[in-house]
């Protein structure tokens, strides 16, 4: 039962005087806002102890709020508190930390248990919508900062409440969200969608250059020289993967970005029919049924997975008209 396992969440956070709360590496806004409301509600209910968000930031995120140094050496015995992950090998900033127990707020699919206490639901739209839950379920305090972020990492993970884990319960959790904080949510937008005209004509460069197969696929594979000629960086193809939704005849997509800096491919895949988290997972990722991502260093990789996408692609496709 979620609502018993949030109670234990409360009394656990009750608990501890130390409190270290870590998500993915890579984050996306439902990432790091998950992580920062949820740190910033323990603070506000519990102004004595200590809590920190910790792992790489991003300064595009910066408008959440800023996480804390991975500064260990006054946090032994802490609470560890891992949102928006499913595993601990994907668990960001937290070498050196001594903690004492685990708790898991997640929305991926995963089998394992890791965490001492788990509050996991895959067919929740993101991790800010059980955090949200949470607070409003305890006595967990909230305001209207903390209350924003909620809403955009709800807003973002859904995309827009398109994604089809969005549920009737998303917008109920979302409508007592609203009512509780009373925040100007349509002013809130600009936060997550302004962009800089540079990444607009990088936009209209994955749209020329897409290659498209028969059997339903799309995809680009895109060069250092690429993100460089548009000025944009490794991560700005992953938040526009979603905008290629909804093309008539392709049911899968993907961005195969190369990152010079740390010779890797980061793979962003997409579905609107074929699981694809199965074969991300050959090429060490993973992620949502419809939702995935990969990273490899093996450019012989590249075209393997092409393949297994088309031929996924296509399988989906007989089945469909069987
Ligand atoms: P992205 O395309 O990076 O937005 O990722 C889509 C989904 O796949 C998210 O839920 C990620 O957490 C997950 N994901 C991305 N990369 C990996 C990876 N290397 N291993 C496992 N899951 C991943």
């Amino acid at each position: 039962m979620a609502w018993d396992i949030e109670k234990k969440i409360y009394r656990k956070i009750k608990k501890y005087k130390n409190i270290v709360i870590a998500r993915h590496t890579g984050p996306d806004p439902d990432a790091i806002a998950s992580q920062i409301a949820l740190r910033d509600s323990i603070k506000l209910t519990f102004p004595e102890k200590k809590v920190i968000a910790v792992g790489a930031g991003v300064s595009k995120f910066k408008k959440y709020g800023l996480l804390d140094k991975s500064d260990f050496e006054e946090f032994s015995n802490a609470l560890l508190i891992i949102t928006d992950v499913p595993t601990m090998e994907r668990v960001d900033g937290i070498d050196g930390l001594n903690y004492a127990e685990i708790i898991k707020i997640d929305h991926h699919p995963c089998e394992k248990k890791i965490a001492n206490l788990e509050l996991v639901d895959d067919t929740s739209s993101s991790a800010c919508q059980l955090i949200t839950e949470l607070i409003l379920n305890t006595n967990l305090k909230i305001n209207q900062n903390i209350a924003s972020n909620l809403f955009l990492g709800i807003v973002s993970d859904s995309d827009r409440f398109l994604i089809a884990y969005t549920t009737i319960k998303t917008f109920k959790i979302v409508t007592k969200l609203l009512e509780k904080s009373g925040i100007d949510f349509v002013n809130l937008y600009d936060k997550l969608y302004e962009r800089p005209i540079n990444e607009i004509k990088f936009h209209g460069y994955l749209s020329e250059n897409l290659e498209f197969t028969e059997n339903g696929l799309a995809y680009i594979e895109i060069t250092p020289e690429i993100l460089k000629n548009y000025g944009v960086d490794t991560a700005t193809p992953s938040n526009m993967i979603n905008d290629f939704n909804y093309i008539k005849d392709v049911l899968v997509w993907t961005f195969i970005t190369y990152d010079e800096k740390n010779n890797i491919y980061k793979i962003n895949i997409r579905s609107r029919g074929p699981i694809i988290n199965e074969i991300a997972a050959k090429y060490n990722g993973g992620g949502h049924k419809f939702a995935s991502g990969a990273r490899t260093n093996k450019e012989s990789d590249i075209p393997k997975l092409i393949k297994d996408l088309d031929d996924t692609c296509k399988k989906y496709q007989k089945s469909i008209s069987e």
